[in-house]
């Protein structure tokens, strides 16, 4: 085993440096952090080799043992839990705290997982004319997991936790800006003592190349993808003539519905969570805040304290609640977004511009936390997922029209409700067309439920007893007695 750090590549059980490598950079101060292996397509057919010949062993052991992998890995994850924080931070620039909740929900998924591969039942069904029915639940085959780099622990982890606990082999192909976490909590896991094979870990700084070859060969059964709407509908195309299963976890453009009998102070704290979280940089951050317009006046005023008393710098600091953006890219659409909606008549209520350092060495894309009023819905931030610390303000009067206004596009990931009536909570979380919804809570997504978008948000779910299902066929059996 080589204890290079670059040997970022697994494969059949060995890590390895690649032909070449690629740098990573700290997105705070863009200064260089270490290097990834760089795969090849020879490396990416070397992975599917095997993947494929670890499978028909892999498929074969018992459901708990496969378990006692992954309880063996998160419990390693939760004892190095500090260094991988650390690890995280310096290459997504989230705050530590936040890291620090990561690897720990990570460890949770893979202890969800290790038990539902114990109770991926199948079905009996009662006797038909000529006897009964079963219905099998059988892995799916190799799998190819591609994750993105704004949650690259958690995404990466609920992937290899279901795939694994379901009996499937496994690529993973992390985000090129976040290869060092992935490699760090795939080398944990695969140290718990996995057969070679069945997971294997390709880092790469050219994705496309390296999964083309990957979907060009037919063994691969599946490719669980989280990401872009964009990237995602692509691998949902490039199955061309040859179909394979598909899951797809892609963006979102979450609506918050703030009601009028609302406690205010819980909704403004629980907004300015599910809002600036990751600089804003989730698939599930509020993207438009309808707030009655009884409460408006005093829901926004709480929210601006909040806003100001975040402080943006160096996620790896004391006190930091706002890291960077992860790159200049990602700046200069929140900026788009932000001069779009003033241009339209949008009120900047605070923040509304680059956030300045006083240090010099903090050189990353930095954004300040905004709150913009008067928003409606000709304006591109009401239409596009932002991705950065923006959070524009709708009022609304009529409790039924705004959940109308709130499915008024074209994703359908997270939605958030808050309110105390509740026949009016129910009725909104009824007709809401987002797969994941927070009534009163920030933070909707736990390992026990079912995590996963609508419309162009995604297909099959994360979580939740229907989680494995992702990695599983069902197999119907009738017999004739
Ligand atoms: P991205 O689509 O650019 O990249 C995601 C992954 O796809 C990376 O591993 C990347 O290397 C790979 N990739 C990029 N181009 C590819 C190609 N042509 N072929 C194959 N693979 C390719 O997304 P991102 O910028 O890393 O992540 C942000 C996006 O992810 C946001 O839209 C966010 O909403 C979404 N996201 C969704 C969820 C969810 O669970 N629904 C979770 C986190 C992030």
């Amino acid at each position: 085993m080589s204890s290079d750090p670059s040997a970022t590549l697994l494969i059949d059980g060995e890590w390895r440096t690649g032909a070449s490598t690629f740098e990573v950079a700290d997105p705070a101060t863009t200064e260089l952090i270490g290097h990834a292996a760089d795969a090849t397509t020879a490396d990416a057919r070397a992975a599917l080799d095997a993947a494929c010949a670890a499978f028909p062993a892999w498929r074969g052991t018992d459901a708990e043992t496969r378990g006692g992998y992954l309880r063996a890995a998160a419990t390693a994850i939760r004892a190095e839990r500090e260094t991988l924080a650390a690890l995280l931070t310096s290459e997504n620039g989230k705050p530590l705290a936040e890291s620090r909740g990561e690897v720990l929900g990570a460890a949770r998924m893979l202890e969800w997982s290790a038990e539902e591969g114990r109770r991926a039942y199948g079905k009996v069904t009662p006797p038909a004319a000529n006897g009964p029915g079963l219905t099998l639940m059988t892995p799916v085959g190799p799998t190819l997991a591609i994750t993105p780099w704004n949650f690259p622990a958690s995404m990466l982890v609920r992937k290899i936790g279901l795939a694994l606990a379901a009996g499937t082999t496994l690529i993973v192909k992390p985000a090129e800006q976040t290869p060092l976490i992935a490699a760090a909590l795939v080398r944990l896991i695969n140290d718990a003592g996995l057969p070679a094979g069945v997971l294997q870990n390709l880092t790469s700084s050219r994705p496309a190349e390296l999964v083309g070859e990957l979907l060009a060969d037919p063994r691969l059964r599946k490719i669980s993808f989280t990401g872009s709407t964009e990237v995602g509908l692509g691998l949902l195309r490039s199955t061309g003539e040859r179909l394979r299963r598909v899951s797809l976890e892609m963006g979102g453009h979450s609506p918050a519905i703030v009601f009028a009998d609302a406690d205010l102070d819980a909704a403004a704290a629980a907004i300015t969570a599910a809002k600036f979280t990751n600089a804003g940089q989730s698939c599930t951050a509020i993207n438009r805040l309808f707030v009655h317009r009884d409460v408006r006046e005093d829901l926004v005023a709480r929210l601006e304290e909040k806003a100001a008393a975040l402080r943006v710098g160096h996620g790896a600091e004391d006190g930091t609640n706002i890291g960077p953006l992860i790159d200049q890219a990602g700046l200069e659409k929140v900026e788009r977004h932000v001069k779009d909606a003033v241009a339209k008549g949008a009120r900047v209520l605070c923040g509304g511009k680059r956030w300045t350092p006083e240090r010099a060495e903090l050189k990353g894309a930095f954004y300040e936390p905004t709150i913009l009023a008067d928003v409606d819905h000709g304006m591109a931030i009401s239409q596009e997922e932002t991705f950065g610390p923006v959070l524009p303000v709708f009022t609304f009067e009529d409790d039924d029209a705004v959940v109308d206004q709130a499915n008024a596009t074209a994703y359908g990931l997270a939605a958030y409700v808050f309110g105390s009536d509740f026949r009016r909570l129910w009725r909104t979380l009824d007709r809401l067309e987002f797969g994941v919804i927070g009534v009163n809570e920030p933070a909707p997504v736990r390992p026990e439920l079912p995590f996963g978008g609508m419309k162009n948000s995604g297909q099959e779910r994360e979580g939740g007893s229907e989680g494995i299902e992702g990695y599983l066929e069902h197999k119907a059996v009738a017999f004739k007695l």
